[in-house]
């Protein structure tokens, strides 16, 4: 008999997901929030006690540890989520695609400052290949001299060995925004070699992948996908500690008895795989997830160990702009989601959101995509919304002149036509990653009809807002108007690569105000999908430093800097001077109509 206990997808969640002022983890009972590290620490020590009576017990992540919250903003400085994961037991992980998000050489940093602290998981990579020539890798291929990156790793415990391998998926490779000379080899060739070599050479009696490929639920309400797939394609593989599609898994998925199990999202759940072997086999003796919440005590020096990473990313990411992390910005009386499939509900957060873009950079037109706002609001206890909670809505991308963390706003000149050929790109869905690519905007408003044929669906498109009224645009081919369109660099890198990616359908030339064209490098996207991909990722290029928007300081606007800029303008006061943010008739205003609706 023994025991996983697994995570995936915690992406530098480290304090409860909720608003971060309601986390207290060492108080029981007293806020709604989900996860926080130090609660996952006591959690996982007290199952290791019990279960390390019945045998062996693992402690395995499957990869995303980082990207997402206040403190990954700092995760290339700190190395806060390894060390902490390696603090509470965890002996390996694996690579997601997000923890290239910023760079190998970003990765290599934050990796080298938790093995320089002195615990780190094992970082096991079987398909991630650093070997190319290629500076950026300087960092990651000293790991791999260091072993702490493996091709795979043995555990010997409890009298059995374990051969643990490493798999980033086929999705999840794809849409990795910044390898920056990785090569990722097939996960499933990768898997066969690995196993065999773990059969064979290693005599282990029990073959794990870490797969960071996921399953997906189908319309027959069965989960079918990558891991599913993998323990299929390759019978020596035993056991999938999965990952990627965040998805919270209440039992496994068997493939001949085999199980792949996935523990959602964010340190939300502990998975408890218990397993015994007889004759080579392995059978589930149970499993279930483990829910991290407020009756689990945190651990108290984990938690002073994410207090200090905290104030140290105060200082690293936000101090520049004047702001720190634990600061309040906005009180909500109510939930602003952001839930991508439920359009609807997450109008208001979008609208905002988009609304700060424009202010900011006093652009005719901000723009979106749905999917690139990363979180909601959550009310809790207090309805406060710190620096922490708002940086999640936008922490994905990096500068152009600023290295700090966040996407750079930018801003360039459309005509007519060629926002409605943008706008259009944004009306089809990903069947994989619905809702995810809907255009969210603010200065406009389009009407569009589903049942025409795409890249013509958009019937009209308008200028304005809600108090001071619209008016239309004019997208005839002859209408030479400029409008002034700004977005972040993040979608911004990919709107320039749409003509090559909608294989023509889309047209534009981004200006600068006097019509001439804006010079950028979009050799960045390789690989779209057939319709319009995940998040479509653009690969290291960046566009040049002439479209970043400015403030009179000549720094660079980030994009989380435009939300917490606009919500600490916000009129309305309550009595401790923090702004009341609310769902008036500009939250709820619908920009993207359905014609007849
Ligand atoms: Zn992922």
């Amino acid at each position: 008999m023994f025991t996983i206990l697994h995570a995936n997808d915690m992406h530098s969640n480290l304090i409860g997901v909720g608003p971060s002022s309601d986390y207290t983890p060492m108080s029981l009972n007293d806020d709604a929030t989900k996860g926080g590290y130090s609660r996952l620490a006591a959690l996982i020590a007290q199952r290791r006690q019990e279960m390390g009576q019945l045998g062996p017990v693992l402690v395995l992540d499957a990869g995303d540890f980082s990207m997402g919250t206040a403190i990954a903003a700092a995760t290339r400085e700190l190395g806060a989520e390894l060390q902490l994961m390696a603090r509470m037991g965890c002996e390996a992980t694996t690579f997601g695609n997000h923890d290239f998000d910023l760079g190998p050489d970003g990765l290599g940093s934050a990796i080298g400052k938790a093995a320089a602290s002195g615990v780190v998981p094992t970082i096991v990579a079987s398909n991630t290949d650093v070997s190319a020539n290629e500076p950026r890798l300087a960092a990651l291929k000293q790991l791999v001299q260091k072993q702490v990156i493996r091709p795979y790793t043995v555990i010997t415990r409890g009298g059995l060995r374990f051969g643990i391998m490493g798999l980033i998926g086929y999705d999840a490779s794809k849409y990795t925004v910044d390898p920056g000379g990785a090569v990722f080899a097939d996960p499933i060739e990768t898997a066969k070699t690995t196993a065999n070599l773990l059969r064979n050479q290693e005599s282990v009696d029990v073959v794990i992948a870490l797969s960071h490929g996921g399953v997906m639920k189908g319309d027959d309400g069965q989960f079918k996908g990558e891991d599913v797939n993998l323990l299929q394609a390759v019978p020596e593989i035993d056991i999938v500690i999965g990952g990627h599609t965040h998805t919270a898994l209440t039992q496994p998925l068997l493939v001949n008895g085999r199980p792949a199990v996935q523990a959602g999202k964010y340190s939300e759940n502990l998975g408890e795989l218990k397993i015994s072997l007889s004759g080579g086999k392995v059978k589930v003796e149970s499993y279930r997830l483990i829910p991290v919440e407020d009756n689990i005590k945190g651990d108290r020096t984990v938690q002073q160990e994410v207090d200090r990473f905290s104030k140290e990313a105060s200082q690293i990411a936000f101090a520049s702009r004047g702001y720190s992390i634990t600061q309040p910005l906005a009180v909500i009386s109510e939930d602003w989601p952001m839930k991508y499939s439920d359009l609807e509900s997450g109008t208001p957060l979008a609208n905002l959101v988009t609304d700060a873009f424009r202010k900011m950079e006093n652009a005719d037109i901000a723009f979106t995509a749905n999917g690139v706002i990363r979180a909601g609001l959550t009310k809790g206890n207090s309805g406060i919304q710190t620096v922490y909670d708002v940086f999640a809505l936008a922490p994905l991308g990096n500068g152009i002149v600023d290295p700090t963390a966040g996407s750079a706003m930018v801003k360039a000149y459309l005509t007519g036509r060629e926002l409605k050929s943008l706008l259009e790109f944004f009306l089809i869905d990903d069947p994989h990653h619905p809702g995810e690519f809907w255009a969210r905007v603010s200065g406009m408003r389009l009407y569009y009809d589903p049942s025409r044929p795409k890249f013509n669906q958009i019937t009209a498109i308008e200028l304005g807002e809600l108090d001071k009224g619209y008016s239309p645009i004019d997208f005839s081919e002859s209408a030479t108007r400029l409008y002034s369109f700004t977005c972040s660099l993040y979608v911004g890198l990919v709107i320039v690569a749409l003509p090559r990616l909608s294989k023509g359908a889309v047209q534009l030339v981004p200006k600068k105000a006097d019509g001439t064209p804006i010079k950028h490098r979009t050799d960045a996207i390789a690989d779209p999908r057939e319709s319009t991909g995940a998040l479509v990722l653009p690969g290291s290029g960046s566009m040049e430093h002439e479209i970043a928007v400015t403030s009179a300081a000549k720094k660079e606007v980030k994009e989380w800097q435009a939300i917490m800029d606009y919500l600490v303008s916000l009129p309305n006061k309550n009595a401790d001077g923090i702004s009341i943010l609310e769902k008036d008739d500009r939250a709820k205003e619908v920009r993207v109509i359905q014609a007849g609706s």
